[in-house]
């Protein structure tokens, strides 16, 4: 018998193989402040690139379509009671393929196309699965959205009177750009009054509520979605969870939400996928885990009060979770992205409450602690990238964004290649260069 040889990416497809690569030193030498992003572990990987990606296995542990389970089915199990056991719910589904999918498997279960839903408008820091208008939640449902007001916290009266007003089946609370702490509490007395189901989205939050530095929505929710990839460091995926009091209120909720993700909504789950949540489900059951979750929290408001000190305009005046926004002058979000690129620093443009811009040239950026902080950066690194975002600001002070549509564009353009060349920009691409070299990601 001939032997085969196993061949490398780099022999079968050497273009990817040199793209990955080539990725992966932009990940080592830039550092990473968009706070839905995270670095995972080796193991998670491990699991994530492993063989599990070969299976087909429709269906739910023990209740399968396709023959050949066992293994699978004991990864399955045990991803679902180690998220049962972390959150400490009695319900877990992981084999949501990720955030918005689960999002839409909620709506399935609990709703009928043109039901009255409600959630936090997207520029107000809300998610578009939560009834943007642009998303299949906002075109399959009638979604109220409510908003912040002007210190940039959720103005619990709006969302009190629009639930009167409306009666929504269901209230979403959950933020993908949102720097305050969620009062649950407060929305469930609301959710309560008017018979809407509660959904938490803890998304970006996770990890912040696993380390216990923010607070947990399980007393309050009827179910709660989340995604695996953000401050939960795992694969890109989704969970979703039912609480004791969402199965009081409704004892069938664990089984609608089985059938809405299959086969309402998906096909075979993916396996492998499914090991690597259940690998950083056990990774996050650890107490340095815990002290990580609190160190993003220290770190994001090491970030807002060095900030804050050199004049930056952070809106609301800081931030008790993972993240912050920076209120960068009208329309002005896309320049500082661009500029702060260009040096290793890499953010995402955003729009800040009450937004005199519009989401493609918004006024703000939006910086998260995640990633750095999985790096093993602490306070003093957190000045140190206060000073080059202060820097690079500054740098560019005088850069007027015009107001016509079409100038913006080419004006965009000839900004980036302009900035290229600039020398104070490039040295300090250097500096961050070598502390992202001090701080390896992939450890
Ligand atoms: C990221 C996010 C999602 C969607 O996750 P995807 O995996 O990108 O589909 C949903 N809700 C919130 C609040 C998020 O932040």
């Amino acid at each position: 018998m001939t032997q085969r040889k196993i061949r490398t990416l780099a022999q079968t497809d050497p273009q990817i193989a040199h793209l990955i690569a080539a990725e992966a030193k932009r990940q080592e030498e830039s550092m990473e402040l968009i706070p839905s992003e995270n670095i995972t572990s080796a193991a998670v990987r491990e699991a994530m690139g492993s063989i599990l990606t070969n299976k087909y296995s429709e269906g739910y542990p023990h209740q399968r379509y396709y023959g050949g389970q066992e293994y699978i089915d004991a990864i399955e199990d045990l991803a679902r009671e180690r998220a049962k056991k972390l959150f400490g719910v009695p319900y877990a589904n992981v084999q949501p393929y990720s955030g918005s999918p689960a999002n839409l498997a909620v709506y399935v279960a609990t709703c009928q196309p043109g039901d009255t839903v409600m959630g936090q408008a997207l520029p107000d820091g809300g998610h578009l699965t939560h009834g943007w208008k642009a998303s299949a939640s906002g075109h399959f449902y009638n979604a109220v959205q409510y908003h912040v007001n002007a210190r940039g916290r959720i103005d619990m009266e709006e969302v009190e009177a629009l639930a009167r007003k409306h009666k929504p089946r269901l209230i979403w609370v959950g933020t993908s750009a949102y720097p305050w702490k969620l009062n649950y509490a407060a929305f469930a007395k609301i959710a309560k009054e008017v018979g809407a189901y509660l959904v938490a989205d803890t998304s970006h939050i996770t990890g912040l509520i696993i380390a216990g530095v923010h607070p947990s929505p399980v007393k309050y929710a009827d179910i709660i979605t989340t995604t695996t990839h953000k401050t939960l460091r795992g694969p890109r995926g989704g969970i979703i969870l039912v609480t004791d009091k969402g199965l009081k209120k409704d004892p069938a909720l664990g089984a609608k939400i089985d059938k809405a993700i299959f086969p309402m909504l998906q096909g075979g789950p993916h396996d492998h996928q499914t090991a690597a949540i259940a690998v950083a489900l056990k990774e996050a059951s650890t107490a340095a885990f815990r002290a990580y979750g609190k160190k993003i929290a220290t770190n994001a408001q090491a970030l807002a009060h060095a900030l804050i000190s050199y004049g930056v305009d952070v809106v609301g005046g800081g931030t008790d979770t993972h993240l912050l926004l920076i209120n960068c002058g009208n329309g002005r979000g896309a320049l500082v992205e661009l500029a702060l690129d260009r040096v290793g620093i890499t953010v995402n443009k955003n729009t800040i409450p009450q937004d005199p811009s519009n989401p493609f040239y918004p006024s703000g950026i939006r910086i998260g602690t995640p990633s750095v902080t999985t790096r093993g950066m602490g306070v003093r690194e957190m000045r140190k990238i206060a000073t080059w975002i202060k820097a690079v600001m500054d740098l560019i002070a005088d850069e007027q964004l015009p107001q016509n549509a079409k100038e913006r564009a080419v004006f965009v353009t000839q900004f980036d290649r302009r900035i290229a060349r600039n020398r104070a920009l490039t040295a300090i691409r250097a500096d961050v260069r070598a502390l992202c070299k001090r701080f390896p990601a992939q450890r």
